[in-house]
């Protein structure tokens, strides 16, 4: 490395950095107004404000990544769900609920200027039986004369009330610093202490495209479908379920079980639990109805399980009832809309008959094991090597930017970083991993590709 112009230290670092693993998830809950998606825009360093959007308005982004004094983390915002037909409490509850679920830590904010309400209370003891670490922030604390009022949320049994003005940003560097005390440096949910033990799948994909018949058929057994308000069910949320032999943990399958009638933030409401169930999972299983128009949701799940880092399968439900028509079409959309994703394994099922339920399993396990992949550093530059030489970068300015080395920093997904004499240009990136692709599989996995440029 010393002789290409890097110092170790910094290849080290660059290393370390792009190596780092699933990231904590931090969840962001409390009742509405109280100031959340304020605070999750302060967090992430973003002014541009969530806060202005219309309840009911579909909100699909519900996790953004953030860092504090050097770590990194993810937030999950529940801001975006109003109150619905469910009523303040349940509703609370219900995105409290998921949100807990998923996180590794939790920010509950209160209203200051308000005080304690009882829904405050109902999510009091929500966050008690989670046993999440818990921060509470009291927000709108926008001068001193207002620190009175924090001192009262002492009340709540939470600890020491942090108070914050989201709005002004006062407090909020000493609240995230209480936030990284109890932050774990990696989800316990999803990387925890159980190695060898079940692997973990999110069945995901917008309403009525089957989820809850798959899990059916693939488990075997007829599942009761109920009218349950959400958060007054006590069904566990995850489910073991024998495929080929081998045990996987279904995760979050209450939640698509629960059938909930809700009219305002619904769609936030699915995003929510869909963004809770890729966090928990190793590898999402993305049902798609085939024998609609891929639609823009159906774009937004996949991405989510991108960005998340996710292994990914992609499977086609609904397959008995397509016609040659629709099939083609089909076909037609996947290559413009699914373009990005081509690498997923593809599965044409059907839920209702039992088509192809046996390629599922292999085609998880495919994607599971692009996903682990690691390729040594010395084939790596060997490759890299050569293909430098033969499609070099093309000429800028008079010069030819180089990749010198390279080496995979970590897995699950995989992640490069490549060591450049010059600025590397998207194109010649995308170019790269293509190659990396081609060469080394990874199939069914996003890879991720950083490039460290030399002073
Ligand atoms: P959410 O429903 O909990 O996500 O709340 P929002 O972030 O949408 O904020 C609700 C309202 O409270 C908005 O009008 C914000 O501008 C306001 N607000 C949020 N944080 C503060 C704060 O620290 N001080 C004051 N004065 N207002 C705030
Ligand atoms: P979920 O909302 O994603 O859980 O979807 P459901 O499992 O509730 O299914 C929605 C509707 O699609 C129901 O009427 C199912 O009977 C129907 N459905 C599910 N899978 C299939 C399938 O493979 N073929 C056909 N023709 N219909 C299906």
């Amino acid at each position: 490395a010393a002789e290409e112009g890097f110092d170790v230290e910094d290849v080290e670092g660059a290393i370390e950095e792009a190596g780092h693993g699933p990231l904590p998830v931090l969840a962001v809950v409390g009742r509405p107004n109280v100031g959340k998606s304020t605070l999750v825009n302060r967090i992430i360093g973003r002014r541009e404000a969530v806060v202005e959007d219309k309840p009911g308005v579909t909100r699909d982004r519900v996790t953004y990544e953030a860092e504090w004094a050097g770590r990194r983390f993810k937030v999950v915002d529940t801001g975006g769900w109003e109150q619905d037909v469910l009523g303040i409490d349940a509703s609370v509850a219900a995105q409290a609920e998921f949100a807990i679920e998923a996180a590794d830590a939790v920010v509950f904010v209160v209203d200051a200027k308000v005080g304690a309400t009882d829904t405050d209370e109902a999510v009091v003891r929500l966050l008690r039986k989670a046993g999440k670490p818990v921060v509470l922030a009291a927000n709108k604390v926008d001068g001193p004369s207002g620190e009175a009022d924090a001192a009262y949320l002492w009340s709540l049994g939470l600890g020491e009330p942090h108070p914050v003005s989201a709005l002004h940003g006062r407090g909020t560097g000493d609240m995230l610093d209480a936030v990284l005390d109890v932050l774990p440096d990696a989800p316990a949910q999803t990387f925890g202490t159980a190695v060898g033990g079940p692997r973990r799948i999110a069945l995901i994909g917008r309403p009525n495209v089957g989820k809850s018949s798959l899990l059916n058929k693939v488990a075997g057994e007829e599942r009761v479908v109920v009218n349950e308000i959400a958060g007054t069910t006590r069904d566990p949320v995850d489910e073991m379920i024998e495929l080929g032999g081998v045990t996987w943990k279904f995760v979050d399958t209450a939640g698509i079980r629960k059938r909930v009638h809700l009219q305002q933030g619904a769609d936030y409401y699915a995003s929510l639990r869909t963004a809770a169930a890729v966090e928990k999972a190793e590898v999402a299983v993305i049902l798609i109805d085939a024998t609609e128009p891929i639609s823009v949701q159906d774009q937004r799940i996949v991405t989510m399980a991108v960005e998340a880092g996710r292994a990914m399968v992609i499977a086609y439900n609904k397959w008995d009832n397509l016609d040659e028509e629709r099939r083609y079409y089909l076909e037609r959309e996947i290559e413009t809309e699914f373009g990005q994703v081509a690498w997923a394994p593809r599965v044409n099922v059907s839920a209702r008959t039992g088509r192809h339920m046996e390629k599922l399993v292999p085609a998880i396990e495919t994607a599971l094991a692009g996903w682990e992949t690691r390729v040594p550093t010395g084939r790596l530059n060997a490759f890299l090597g050569e293909l430098v030489a033969a499609h070099p970068h093309p000429i800028r300015g008079g010069k030819q930017p180089r990749i010198l080395f390279g080496t995979q920093a970590g897995t699950k997904p995989p992640r490069f970083v490549l060591f450049a004499s010059g600025f590397i240009e998207a194109g010649y990136r995308r170019f790269i991993e293509r190659r990396l692709r081609e060469e080394f599989g990874f199939e069914g996995t996003p890879i991720h590709i950083s490039v460290r440029v030399r002073e």
